[in-house]
């Protein structure tokens, strides 16, 4: 730690840079950030930075808001966008209260107590994410909706075209930050583009989604463009997903995998599988935090709808992806819910504890689902046990609210936060009288 203090200290000097941003992240997944000067930094360390817990969404309760930044060395990287002159520099933070203990209600120290947890059975936790986002000419949009960069789709290779070259100056800043990036392209809606996180521990890539989010931002604006992570910003077009895939290590050993097993999965692996379906439903609320995130899974292009399993099944909630013999060390699953939207400390925290739910209760795993589940009847759905994802964000509110194992993982402060914020989120929607029933309703009644 020491060590890893002087080597920043010391880069900070010889470099020449002039702020140090502190990051960190509220219960939303909003980034919050404060800037010092370069002499500020080792007191910083040592002592931590004061401010106020109560004016940051879900932090704090009042009568005790009082709270500290400590910066993370090992997080320390120059930001790419800043340019080299003046050179400005970031830390992501731990917070703690004024005596030192961590905040229990900041998102980054939910995912290390959840982390803590899969350690003492013996599991380090990796994840990989597929980010989805669209590209919009502009933040304004009218009656027809906002309107994306191109008409482009899946795959497609537009020479010259603004994605095309959004994505390589993406790309070429994210790798200048330390994040690797596996694959990008063009997805399936006008203006949708992806970029895949090479994998890592899960609190180094709830840190690299967040710097992932913020290069996007910043890459947009110079580029002249609007880029979102909104779930479902076009109607009539597919989602923004934030589909994870995750294993876990024992030491060296990928857990997941089993020479000879059914898809070489193992006992661990599907009782984290079984894990994950009997909790989706109630911790949706986190994974899908918003209302439009449910017009996203409900919108058919992909996103899943149905609680169900597949190998290679891109209908299926999980799928277990294939990976070359030989290499059981990528043995992974490949969770399909969580969107673009999601607070990354938190829902991979509930995707942990659901799984891990499922290994120390030793579930059983349902059989897989074999067929295009949008394509069965509800009939035929039902027979076959495959149970829908929360259909609102009122539905997700009321299978959250009774959830001991969301509790029991983000602590009382934050469940109680999320629970209210979105409840107000939700009255606040439904208060709305919308363009459809305005549309639909107002000449036939
Ligand atoms: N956009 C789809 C979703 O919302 C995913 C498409 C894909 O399979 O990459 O989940
Ligand atoms: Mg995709
Ligand atoms: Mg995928």
């Amino acid at each position: 730690m020491d060590k890893q203090r002087d080597f920043v200290l010391r880069t900070i000097e010889e470099r020449g840079v002039k702020f140090v941003r502190l990051w960190f992240t509220d219960v939303l997944g909003t980034l919050k950030s404060v800037a010092i000067a370069p002499a500020e930094v080792e007191g910083a360390f040592s002592e931590g930075i004061g401010f106020d817990g109560s004016a940051i969404e879900g932090l704090t309760r009042s009568y005790e808001s009082d709270l500290l930044a400590i910066p993370d060395p090992s997080t320390f990287q120059i930001l790419p966008w800043r340019g080299e002159v003046d050179p400005t520099a970031r830390m992501f933070c731990d917070i703690t209260t004024p005596d030192g203990q961590p905040a229990p209600a900041e998102p980054r120290n939910v995912l290390k107590r959840t982390l803590a947890k899969a350690a003492d059975a013996g599991f380090t936790f990796y994840t990989h994410p597929e980010i989805e986002f669209y590209l919009l000419k502009s933040r304004k949009f009218g009656a027809e909706g906002p309107e994306p960069v191109d008409r482009a789709g899946y795959f497609d290779n537009v020479p010259g075209g603004t994605a095309h070259d959004f994505r390589r100056r993406a790309v070429r800043m994210l790798e200048d930050l330390g994040i690797s990036v596996e694959y990008s392209h063009h997805e399936a809606g006008p203006g949708q583009n992806e970029i895949d996180l090479r994998y890592a521990d899960a609190l180094t890539m709830a840190d690299n989604i967040m710097t992932f989010r913020t290069v996007v931002k910043e890459v947009a604006i110079e580029e002249g463009v609007h880029a979102t992570f909104m779930p479902k910003p076009l109607a009539q077009e597919p989602g923004s997903g934030m589909h994870t895939h995750m294993s876990l290590f024992e030491g060296d050993v990928n857990a997941f995998f089993e020479e000879g097993a059914q898809y070489q999965l193992s006992r661990v692996g599907r009782q984290f599988i079984a894990g994950l379906m009997r909790h989706a439903n109630e911790i949706s609320l986190v994974t899908n935090q918003f209302v439009n995130s449910y017009k996203r899974l409900w919108g058919g292009d992909e996103a899943p709808s149905y609680v169900t399993w597949g190998h290679n099944n891109r209908s299926a909630l999980i799928r277990v992806p294939l990976y070359k013999p030989g290499k059981g060390g990528s043995a992974r699953i490949e969770y399909r819910a969580i969107d673009s939207a999601a607070n990354p400390y938190l829902a991979y925290s509930l995707m942990l504890a659901a799984g891990l739910k499922g290994i120390q209760e030793e579930y059983e795993l349902a059989p897989e689902a074999e067929d295009n589940v949008w394509a069965l009847s509800s009939a035929e759905r039902r027979a076959l046990g495959y149970r829908p994802l929360p259909t609102s964000m009122y539905d997700a509110i009321q299978l959250m609210e009774d959830s001991e194992l969301v509790a029991e993982t983000l602590g009382e402060q934050v469940f109680r936060y999320v629970l209210a914020n979105k409840r107000r989120e939700y009255d606040a929607y439904r208060a709305q009288v919308t363009q459809y029933e305005l549309t639909s309703t107002l000449d036939v009644i």
